[in-house]
């Protein structure tokens, strides 16, 4: 019998080895600390959890690539909750507790985790009627209409606490600057517990270092942001390129004509096929005329998508005004696609994420995203597009590579761009099997190593570094600001951890 089934004899050893090699696993695995006694008891000790499945969400994060567990979640009923937790950290006796806002946890290398720590759930806040605050009045300052946000659950699925710690982008971006230059006014709880109201012309250091300060100064509680009026409908439509040069020049065109709602543009490969998660916009028909011109240009493609928005008032004149900001456009004659569709279907197209791939396993997501100086994105597509890319030949998600002007961005904030009146962004947003992210890995590596062999003033975009010296060039002649300014607001480096900025970072390194 044992002759006639040797594979079942090997496969029981194996089963036993791996049973052994699990609780050896358990056995040596650092037990996490327990929770300081002292903090049960304060008053926000009913609402902090230490069970498994609070902090089994607080210890991942969409990435799906690390893990740091906490030693509890904190689900705040009141700012006063946080500033709470804040002080206590503070005066806490060594070893001192790290504490993390988490916004949805939509990070994909942990930057909202915080290892033997407390995570601060933001949107137990709006769970807890500290929401949305639309004003019908106008910003007395600015003119603007407001609203006050908390977290805004919109179609990205995303917290305004998490975006205006990065910066937040889009293909409006080019036209109304990213997130963080919309922003009037902030609550923030800083580093050392104090409730600070900061905006431009109040506080302004705290103001300016707290956006795209990667939750290093404090915790947002509320962020007054611009509101303006929003049409119905939109004219959305995607144009194609074989050419590099001629997609690049007919997406700065457009950025600098202010006239469009919306541009991004991507590249399309076999791997990284027209429809995907972010949107599925093409009919099948226009699929395969789509497949046939990819396979006769050596299987890449670009895309260019430009959207107008308009209401009844401009419904008789849009198709003229779309038809005259086209004309002079060098897309592929005939692989013009549009759709027309109400405002709220397209700002909707995302929908909302599924983290699970077909066999109902947890895909990671390594992404990459990059802030590329215009003067070098021939050079890019040469090493990165048509190369490294090509060559790797992965299945990938979308990849995303649209302009921004740097007029639309503040210096003085804490997030960091190239040094160029246009940039590009460029979003390899990756999905693949646990067991195959290693690989997305080192494609990411090649392409930040060929960046730096070539030259190219590449500057990441929710950054991830292992080492305090890559931090410091990545902030280059802002380390300074940056890093004092974590001493005056944050000195005990209580916040953000899972950002390894200040915390977990080798400092013989530098
Ligand atoms: C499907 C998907 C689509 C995306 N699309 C875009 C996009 O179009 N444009 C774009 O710019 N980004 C995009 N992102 C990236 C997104 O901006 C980041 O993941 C960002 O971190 C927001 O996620 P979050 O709100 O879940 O924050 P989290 O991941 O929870 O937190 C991110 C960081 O911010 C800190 N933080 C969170 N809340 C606060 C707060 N209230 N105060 C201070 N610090 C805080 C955390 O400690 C952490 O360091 C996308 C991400 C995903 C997964």
């Amino acid at each position: 019998m044992a002759n006639q089934c040797p594979i079942s004899s090997q496969f029981v050893v194996f089963i036993i080895i791996t049973y052994f090699m699990f609780i050896l696993g358990e056995l040596i695995r650092p037990l996490p600390r327990p929770l300081p006694n002292d903090i049960l008891s304060l008053h926000i000790a009913t609402r902090l959890r230490t069970d498994p499945n609070s902090i089994k969400l607080a210890s991942s994060d969409y990435g799906n690539l690390v893990q740091e567990n906490s030693i509890a979640v904190l689900y705040p009923s009141s700012i006063d909750d946080i500033v709470t937790l804040i002080k206590f950290a503070n005066n806490c006796s060594t070893p001192l507790i790290s504490i993390s806002a988490r916004g949805h946890g939509h990070s994909v290398r942990g930057q909202a985790m915080a290892r033997d720590g407390v995570v601060v759930d933001m949107g137990a806040l709006s769970e807890n009627g500290i929401g949305i605050r639309v004003s019908s009045n106008r910003n007395p300052s600015s003119g603007y209409y407001y609203a006050d946000v908390v977290s805004w659950t919109d179609y990205l699925y995303l917290t305004v606490g998490g975006t205006l710690s990065n910066a937040g982008i889009s293909g409006q971006s080019f036209l109304h600057g990213p997130q963080i230059s919309n922003v009037l006014e902030l609550d923030v709880v800083t580093g050392k517990g104090d409730f600070i109201t900061c905006s431009k012309n109040m506080n302004s250091e705290l103001f300016l270092a707290v956006l795209g300060g990667l939750g290093q100064f404090g915790i947002i509680t509320r962020a007054r942001i611009i509101l303006q009026k929003a049409p119905t409908r939109a004219k959305w439509v995607r144009l194609l390129y074989s050419d590099f040069s001629i997609f690049t020049r007919d997406q700065e065109h457009l950025i600098s004509t202010n006239i469009p709602s919306y541009v991004e543009g991507s590249l399309i490969t076999h791997m990284s096929p027209p429809n995907n998660w972010r949107s599925s916009f093409y009919s099948p028909s226009h699929y395969s005329k789509i497949t046939s011109l990819l396979k006769s240009n050596n299987g890449h493609l670009y895309s260019i998508e430009v959207v107008k928005y308009y209401d009844d008032q401009s419904a008789d004149t849009i198709d003229e005004e779309l038809q005259s900001l086209l004309k002079d456009l060098g897309f592929n004659p005939g692989f013009i696609f549009k759709k027309d569709v109400a405002l709220i279907d397209f700002l909707g197209r995302v929908g909302n994420i599924d983290n699970q791939n077909s066999e109902g396993q947890l895909e990671t997501h390594p992404w990459l995203n990059l802030f590329v100086p215009k003067s070098r994105i021939l050079d890019f597509n040469a090493g990165v597009f048509l190369d490294i890319i090509a060559r790797h030949n992965q299945t990938s998600g979308p990849i995303l590579f649209y302009p921004f002007n740097r007029n639309k961005w503040d210096d003085r904030m804490s997030a960091v761009i190239p040094d160029e009146d246009i940039f590009y962004t460029l979003g390899l947003l990756h999905s693949s099997r646990p067991d195959q992210s290693g690989n997305f890995d080192k494609l990411n590596n090649e392409i930040i190593e060929f960046c730096e062999k070539a030259g190219i003033k590449i500057k990441q975009y929710l950054p991830h570094y292992k080492s305090k010296k890559d931090w410091m060039k990545h902030y280059g002649p802002k380390w300074n600001t940056f890093q004092e300014t974590k001493t005056k607001y944050d000195p005990k480096m209580i916040l953000s951890p899972g950002q390894r900025i200040f915390n977990s970072v080798d400092s013989s390194d530098i």
